[in-house]
């Protein structure tokens, strides 16, 4: 017989029985004891809710139940949010999941100078206060043959730092065809405004010569700036003044010239097909004055800007005050030197800079991971999905890197009790969450941007997902 609210009221156990229960008890090892009594007070007042409107029952009274709803809102409350997925989507610089994963090895320099004291802002020759871009200047003048650099919070703060320090009031000129927006609002228009720096645009979408950066510099110009088309592409009848060519035309003038290159690579990257990226090394080399880029693109470090050039203008930088605002702090310091380490071992840093591990992965290593998953899944799964094995196009980069393509092998799966897109999503509720592009009817899985170790779990993931998807 069904019992009214009132009579199920009586039912609920007390604040204080349920504090005492043991099966609170375990929650103590984890949450603090102001905590859980928060989480009963408000676990019970949303029963006695649900039992008000009919949305819980005698059952959802009983101690266990009770303890499992405080367990669950504490979950909810004070767990943690940030977690590990996997990447099967294939795009390598993927912004929405943290860009690029950083080796074991760059990982233990952070761990290793987050719990110590460190010679961060300290001269350890002269046992007086240090600068903390001190550490980068001799590794990027190796590296890169800058003269100097100073490493930022990221690259949308390293544009924002040297229009303001070269620039403000007075004009920059940049091509019509590079005004661009990086996914996630980075506009160069606003970013030159709030730099306090003057737009001066020049040319038109598709065409812009020699002559429009000429007409356009007068005494009021500071600064000629050039960026990397990073998400877009002009094709067709185009024109764009190259970049020795517009250090030229700066050169003669007295302007200086700085270059947004975005993702900042430092290896030739076009054996491995992309022909777009060119290398800083090779815009240092143009006599470009100062060129920008981010940290955790191509570079494969922790998120970070870079500005690097020439010493007395990376000097004006270090000067202003917005320097101390958009300053990278220690723990990425660490991880950025660690990462560029990487690039000055005996083996490159493909071991040990996993973005680019990725994009010079074999194809035949990506056609063997591919066959391993397809065979477990086919047995795995038996009648409940067709697997295959298509060609796709995986990318370098979500938002802000997407043109370039990188062919290679993945595995559709394409349920057949359910829709793709509840498959999609029952992967996203796993543990870990598996993230994959939907295509058609089948979902798809790139090896390409699984980590050592990942695609062993896959099958099991997938396996458990279809589970859910066909009993939600
Ligand atoms: C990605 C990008 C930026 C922004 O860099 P963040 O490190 O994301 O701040 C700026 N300019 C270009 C050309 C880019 O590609």
């Amino acid at each position: 017989m069904a019992r009214s609210p009132q009579e199920l009221m009586r039912a609920i156990p007390s604040v204080d029985r349920v504090l005492s229960d043991k099966a609170i008890a375990r929650l103590r090892a984890r949450y603090s004891e102001d905590l859980i009594k928060r989480m009963v007070r408000l676990g019970l007042e949303k029963l006695r809710e649900e039992l008000r409107n009919g949305a819980a029952g005698k059952a959802d009274c009983a101690m266990k139940a009770v303890a499992e709803r405080v367990a669950r809102l504490l979950e909810e409350r004070v767990g943690p949010r940030l977690r590990t997925v996997i990447n099967a989507t294939g795009v390598i610089v993927h912004t929405n999941l943290g860009r690029s994963p950083l080796s074991k090895r760059v990982a233990d320099r952070i761990a290793e100078i987050a719990c110590s004291y460190s010679n961060l802002e300290y001269n350890l020759e002269e046992g007086r206060r240090g600068e903390r871009n001190a550490h980068l200047r001799k590794l990027m003048q190796e590296l890169t043959g800058s003269e100097d650099a100073i490493a930022v919070n990221n690259n949308a703060a390293a544009v924002l730092l040297a229009l303001s320090s070269l620039a403000q009031a007075r004009e920059v000129v940049v091509s019509r065809g590079e005004l661009i927006e990086i996914g996630g609002s980075f506009r160069i228009p606003d970013v030159m405004a709030r730099s306090g720096a003057i737009l001066r645009e020049v040319g038109t979408t598709n065409r812009t010569h020699p002559r429009d950066y000429i007409n356009a510099i007068n005494e009021n110009t500071a600064l000629i700036l050039k960026v990397h088309p990073s998400n877009y592409r002009i094709e067709g009848f185009t024109r764009e003044v190259e970049l020795e060519e517009l250090v030229a035309i700066g050169r003669d003038r007295g302007v200086p010239t700085m270059m947004d290159l975005g993702s900042g690579c430092l290896v030739d990257l076009s054996p491995f097909g992309l022909e777009r990226e060119t290398t800083v090394q090779r815009v240092i080399a143009a006599d470009v004055d100062v060129v920008s880029f981010s940290g955790d693109k191509l570079l494969g470090g922790p998120q970070a800007g870079i500005l690097a050039g020439r010493a007395e203008l990376i000097e004006k930088m270090r000067a202003n005050p917005l320097a101390r605002a958009l300053r990278m702090d220690k723990l990425t310091l660490a991880a950025l030197e660690a990462t560029l380490l990487e690039y000055t071992s005996p083996k490159g840093p493909v071991d040990g800079v996993p973005t680019l591990a990725m994009i010079m992965k074999p194809r035949e290593e990506l056609e063997a991971i591919a066959e391993t998953i397809a065979a477990e899944l086919e047995s795995a799964l038996k009648k409940r999905a067709d697997i295959s094995i298509v060609v796709g196009v995986g990318r370098v980069g979500g938002g802000a890197l997407p043109l370039e393509d990188l062919p290679g092998p993945r595995v559709s799966v394409q349920p057949r009790n359910v829709s793709a897109g509840r498959l999609e999503q029952a992967l996203r509720a796993g543990d870990p969450p598996m993230i994959v592009l939907v295509k058609d009817d089948a979902i798809l899985i790139d090896p390409r941007t699984l980590l050592p170790g990942q695609p062993d779990a896959v099958p099991a993931l997938v396996n458990a997902a279809v589970d859910r998807a066909e009993t939600i």
